[in-house]
């Protein structure tokens, strides 16, 4: 896990499609000892299974051929005889409308419905794949799924979110806002922490997409499902489209799925993985995910660093990453702040300024300084030791603990003095300031300075 940080890893996803409470505790537990004794700010996401559909167990792989007629069954785990193969969705057969398409294993196998008995049955005809699993994922493009998008089974792991205090809470097949709205509710009654992300992998929540964008703390374009949920060509106009939506609104988004995915067997990755990564940074991109890459494959160092690497080379040479979405403030955003804090970002533009400094107290300022991703670096000083790993999330910020709150010249002064010392600034450099005055009242960014570091007295 050290090697895995040392490479470049920055956020670790916990995925609850696998592995038991235990499990993940222990990796939990690796990465809180890590930040200690590194003072690194690694974050957890939480990654919530959602309603995904399985396969249940089989006795052995099904071989199918196109033309033949298969049953699935929902009212068993396992299968019990070559008739009925198990699937784990009870109201499948009341759901599903004849001629809708059923996809498995990652649309490897495709079929649609013939006939159902509306009770647990029901029976599909295979147009193309060959081979069923155990536990293979199963999607419904076209089915109004009646299932709770927060099942049984996310609600006893939201019971861990809530116990570890974990950073950031994910959860798949999100529909509507009301399902992110829902889970917000049951993390605030229990006094959790975690923010939430919805995970954008079903046609419903490409239609309720601005909806979900606002009342979500993050986004996460889960490509896997979603190119099997929507045709996979119409996944890369998605991506740019949900990815831009969420820089305007200032909310972090994690691009996922198969980046790297040669790489789970190769050292090295493809050129077209290489691009796709890079690609992903341009759109704007907050931070890209590896799934087998890391928890299956066998290069997991070697994939986090090719991936830092590709990210590193984009920063430095790709200078249309750099200061946008300045001539737009968000909708329903506190238009004061938001309007002082993208001020700040054409300033710092403006006189090549080396750093902004900003406090914040929710994070709300160090998201809207990145959503105009300003070449200048980001140090986020804030009082809330959660903070410091959550926002290891946005792009761009460099986030410091500072609870010191006598007066804005004290902070102002002190703040650049942290930078100072740890080498970030010096003197002569320019520096643009944002806070809150006057500063006990603890209010929104209203305040704009610029200066230039002043050396430093020994
Ligand atoms: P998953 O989500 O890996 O949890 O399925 C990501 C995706 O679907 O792309
Ligand atoms: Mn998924």
């Amino acid at each position: 896990m050290l090697q895995l940080v040392e490479a470049g890893m920055d956020i670790a996803r916990l995925n609850f499609s696998h592995a038991d409470h235990a499990t993940h505790e222990k990796s939990l537990n690796t990465v809180r000892e890590i930040n200690k004794e590194h003072g690194t700010r690694i974050a957890i996401l939480q990654d919530l299974q959602g309603p995904k559909i399985r396969i249940g167990d089989l006795k052995e792989d099904v071989k199918i051929k196109e033309g033949q007629i298969i049953t699935l069954r929902s009212d068993i785990r396992v299968q019990e005889d070559d008739e009925f193969l198990p699937v784990q969705y009870n109201t499948i057969a009341k759901d599903v409308k004849v001629g809708d398409p059923i996809l498995i294993d990652d649309g490897k196998v495709e079929c649609v419905v013939l006939e159902t008995n509306n009770r647990n049955l029901v029976k599909l005809q295979v147009i193309a794949g060959d081979v069923i699993m155990s536990r293979k994922g199963v999607n419904l493009p076209q089915t109004v799924i009646t299932e709770p998008t927060i099942t049984e089974k996310d609600f006893r792991d939201i019971e861990f979110a809530i116990k570890h205090g974990v950073e950031w809470l994910a959860l798949s097949f999100v529909r509507s806002a009301d399902d992110i709205k829902l889970l917000k509710e049951l993390i605030r009654l229990k006094n959790g922490v975690s923010r939430i992300i919805a995970k954008i992998e079903k046609p419903e929540a490409l239609r309720n997409l601005d909806e979900i964008i606002q009342v979500s703390d993050a986004i996460m374009v889960a490509r896997g499902d979603l190119g099997v949920e929507i045709p996979m060509e119409e996944v890369p106009a998605w991506q740019k489209r949900i990815v831009k939506k969420c820089n305007l609104a200032g909310k972090p988004v994690i691009v996922a799925t198969q980046m790297m995915e040669s790489m789970i067997t190769n050292k090295r990755p493809t050129r077209s993985e290489a691009s796709d990564v890079a690609n992903a940074l341009v759109d704007g991109a907050d931070a890209v995910m590896l799934s087998a890459e890391t928890s299956t494959g066998r290069y997991p160092i070697d994939v986090v660093s090719s991936m830092n690497r590709i990210l590193s080379s984009v920063e430095k040479e790709e200078e249309g990453i750099y200061y946008r979405n300045m001539d737009q403030l968000p909708e329903n955003a506190e238009p004061t702040s938001s309007a002082i804090i993208t001020t700040a970002c054409q300033l710092a533009k403006g006189a090549d300024a080396k750093a902004i400094l900003a406090m914040t107290r929710s994070g709300y300022t160090a998201n809207q300084l990145s959503r105009c991703r300003p070449k200048s670096l980001i140090f986020a000083f804030t009082n809330d030791p959660l903070l410091l790993t959550t926002l290891n999330l946005v792009w761009g910020v460099k986030p410091f603990f500072y609870d010191q709150f006598v007066s804005t010249d004290d902070t102002i002064t002190d703040c650049q003095s942290i930078l100072q010392e740890k080498g970030l600034i010096e003197a002569d450099d320019v520096v643009v300031n944002t806070g809150s005055m006057p500063l006990h009242e603890h209010g929104l960014t209203n305040m704009l300075k610029i200066s230039r570091v002043k050396a430093k007295h020994v």
